[in-house]
C-alpha cells in the first residue's frame, strides 16, 4: 500500500529529524501539494507508525551515546522484571520455522523488503539459537503457492539449517501463503518426538490471508492435543486466526511496528520457554522422567573412512554411537540405528545456564564503602564523578554490583556476563 511513497525520502539535503519525518513520509504527493503541506503530518494512519530510525533521538551534542546508554538500560530493566524463582524449562527443543514466502513479502514497508528482512533475522535468530539451545533442532517450512514446502529437514547442525536458507534464489516469494499446508507439515515433522522435548513452530507472517484446503481450526486443535507451542511475528497486523493459534498452544503473538521490533520479537523466543502443565497432572506437579543418553566416540582424523549412517556417505571423521557403533557425522542427533540420544559433554553443559541464570546485578548509587577502583571483570577503571542525568536503572558511576561476590563490573562487562557468558566471573573465582 505504501510501497512507493516513501522511497525518495533519503535523497534530500539538510533534513531535521522533524522535517525528515514530515517530508519523508508524505513523498512525491506532498510535492505536488507545495511545501506548505509538506510541514503536515501524511495520512492519519501514518501517525501512529514509527520508524526505526525516528526511534532514536540524537543529544544537543549530536552524540548517540545517550541513546544507546538507554538502550542498554531497557535490557537490564528487563532482565529485572524476570521471574527469580526456579522455574522448569525444556532443554531439548525442536522448533520448526514456517517462513512466509508469499507475495506480501515482498512489500518494502520493512527494508530493503519484508522479505530480505526476514531472512537476514533469520540466519541470526538460527545462530544464536543453537548457540543458546545446543540441545535443540530446527526445521524449516516455507509457504508459498498455496502449499507448504519442506526447506531443511529438522537437524541439529546450525551449518545445515544456514544453508538450506543461504540461497535467496530459492525462496523467492511468490502466491499466496497456506497457514493449515504449512502448519500440518511442520506438526508431521515433530509427530514423532517423545515426551520429553518440546515441540515449537515459529510463524513469521507477512500476508494478512491465507488459503486452506480445509478448516484450520481442526488443524488448531490437533496441534493442542499434540502439545504444539505455536509462536506468531506478524509484519502486517494482527488478525484474528494467528492471535489464536498463539493463545490456545500458549505460544506468544506479535506484531512488528519497526525493523528494530520484529528482531526483539524474534529474538524474545531464543530462550528455553518454562515447561507447560499438562493436563496428566492435575495439581500441577510435574513428573520427572529420566532420560537416556549416549557420550559418542569421536573418531580420529587418520581413522579409516567408512558410510555414515545418517547421510550414507563415506566419511573419515566423526563420532561412534556408544550402544550400537553406528558412525555419525555430528553430536547432537539421534542415532540412526538404535535411536539413543547422542550429545557431548559440552552441549549438556552449555545448556545448564538457562536453569540457574545469573541473578542480574544492582545499581550503584553511591560510592560509599567502596574499595575497588575497577571494574572486576576487564580492570577498566571506574568512574569516581557522578555523571548527570541517568535515566531509570542506570548507574551514575557505571557500576552494576553482583549480590553474590559484591564485586562490581562496568556497563559493558555487565551485558556480557548476562547475554553471552552467563556466569559471574566474581563468583567462579
Ligand atoms: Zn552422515
Ligand atoms: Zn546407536
Ligand atoms: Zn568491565
Ligand atoms: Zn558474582
Amino acid at each position: 500500500m505504501n510501497s512507493g511513497s516513501d522511497s525518495d525520502s533519503f535523497d534530500e539535503g539538510d533534513l531535521t529529524a522533524r522535517g525528515r519525518k514530515a517530508k519523508g513520509k508524505s513523498g512525491s504527493r506532498a510535492n505536488e501539494k507545495g511545501k506548505q503541506k509538506a510541514k503536515d503530518q501524511g495520512y492519519a494512519w501514518e501517525a501512529t507508525y514509527t520508524r526505526s530510525w525516528d526511534t532514536v533521538q540524537e543529544d544537543e551534542a549530536g552524540s548517540l551515546t545517550g541513546a544507546v546508554a538507554e538502550l542498554l538500560a531497557r535490557g537490564r530493566r528487563r532482565r529485572l522484571l524476570a521471574p527469580a524463582a526456579a522455574i522448569r524449562r525444556t532443554i531439548i527443543r525442536h522448533l520448526v520455522l514456517l517462513l512466509d514466502l508469499s507475495a506480501a513479502m515482498s512489500d518494502r514497508d520493512m527494508r530493503p523488503t519484508r522479505f530480505d528482512l526476514s531472512l537476514e533475522y533469520a540466519r541470526e535468530f538460527i545462530t544464536e539459537w543453537f548457540d543458546q539451545n545446543p540441545l535443540g533442532q530446527i526445521g524449516i517450512v516455507g509457504m508459498r503457492g498455496g502449499i507448504g514446502e519442506r526447506v531443511c529437514e529438522m537437524s541439529g547442525n546450525p551449518q545445515d539449517v544456514l544453508k538450506a536458507i543461504s540461497e535467496r534464489h530459492k525462496l523467492e516469494p511468490i502466491g499466496e501463503p497456506s497457514l493449515q499446508n504449512a502448519i500440518e507439515m511442520a506438526r508431521s515433522s515433530m509427530s514423532h518426538l517423545p515426551t520429553h522435548s518440546s515441540r515449537e513452530m515459529l510463524v513469521i507472517f507477512g500476508s494478512l490471508t491465507t488459503v486452506d484446503p480445509g478448516n484450520i481450526y481442526e488443524t488448531l486443535s490437533s496441534c493442542v492435543k499434540d502439545r504444539i507451542r505455536i509462536s506468531l511475528v506478524a509484519l502486517a497486523a494482527e488478525t484474528k486466526i494467528c492471535r489464536e493459534l498463539c493463545d490456545k498452544t500458549g505460544g506468544t503473538f506479535g506484531v512488528a511496528m519497526n525493523e528494530g521490533h520484529f528482531k526483539d520479537l524474534l529474538f524474545e523466543l531464543i530462550p528455553p520457554p518454562a515447561q507447560q502443565h499438562t493436563g496428566a497432572g492435575a495439581g500441577g506437579k510435574m513428573s520427572a522422567d529420566l532420560m537416556m543418553m549416549g557420550f559418542p566416540q569421536r573418531l580420529p582424523d587418520t581413522a579409516p573412512a567408512a558410510l555414515c549412517v545418517c547421510h550414507a556417505q563415506m566419511r573419515a571423521a566423526g563420532f561412534l554411537c556408544p550402544r550400537c557403533g553406528a558412525r555419525l557425522c555430528d553430536a547432537p542427533t539421534d542415532c540412526d540405528v538404535c535411536g539413543l540420544m547422542i550429545v557431548s559433554s559440552p552441549h549438556l553443559a552449555r545448556s545448564y545456564h538457562h536453569l540457574f541464570p545469573v541473578k542480574p546485578y544492582s545499581v550503584v548509587t553511591t560510592l560509599d564503602g567502596v574499595t575497588s577502583t575497577t571494574c572486576h571483570a576487564c580492570a577498566r577503571p571506574l568512574e569516581d564523578t557522578p555523571s548527570a542525568n541517568v535515566s531509570e536503572g542506570v548507574s551514575p558511576f557505571d557500576r552494576y554490583r553482583c549480590q553474590d561476590c559484591k564485586s562490581d563490573f562496568c556497563t559493558e562487562c555487565d551485558v556480557f556476563v548476562h547475554d553471552v557468558l552467563h556466569c559471574c566471573p566474581g563468583c567462579e573465582t
